[in-house]
């Protein structure tokens, strides 16, 4: 049900013991597919020799895959990633004009077959990572604000991600995970 990729550069992210880990972060990925997502995974952007991702992606139709184990920590929030573990839904957000004021909404849906497998994928974590108690999505994590592309005296937010389209009514009373802000 969820297939191994491991990033290049897995082995290089800090390791962790899992039983430490007690919050899930969803995000989307802001992107068009799941392999734009891995190249930008893919991306050595810190000193480490390591990039920015989370540890697993899940696509529109359902596929699961771990690009970082969860002995890992990614680098998917700001301020919480060693004690997290990072789920990227592949969803347009706002791609890919993600700054700019009048391309903020976030309006494509997630399908059922993606969000039934988020569902099993937690209730995987729940066993795997017995630490697990809160749910909390990437924007109520970071709340930081950029100036907008189109217009620098504007401002929009850096990360809006899962979005309005994201079920939180149906994942939370299912997951058994408490919604963390
Ligand atoms: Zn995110």
């Amino acid at each position: 049900m969820i297939r191994d990729q491991p990033l290049p550069y897995a082995g290089r992210l800090q390791p962790r013991a899992p039983a430490g880990v007690d919050l899930v972060v969803v995000h989307c990925t802001e992107l068009p597919d799941l392999a734009t997502a891995r190249e930008y995974g893919e991306r050595i952007v810190h000193a480490s020799g390591t990039g920015n991702s989370g540890h697993y992606y899940i696509d529109r139709d359902g596929s699961v895959l771990r690009f970082v184990p969860d002995d890992r920590v990614a680098h998917h929030v700001r301020g919480h990633n060693e004690r997290s573990v990072g789920i990227e839904l592949v969803n347009t957000g706002r791609w890919p004009d993600w700054f700019d004021s009048r391309r903020q909404a976030m309006t494509e849906p997630y399908p059922d077959a993606q969000v039934d497998a988020l569902l099993a994928l937690l209730a995987h974590l729940r066993t795997a990572l017995p630490g697990l108690q809160k749910i909390a999505g990437h924007e109520d994590l970071d709340t930081g604000l950029v100036a907008a592309s189109d217009d620098a005296s504007k401002d929009v937010r850096r990360k809006l991600d899962p979005g309005p389209m994201f079920p939180w009514h149906a994942i939370v009373p299912a997951c058994g995970l408490e919604r963390h802000r």
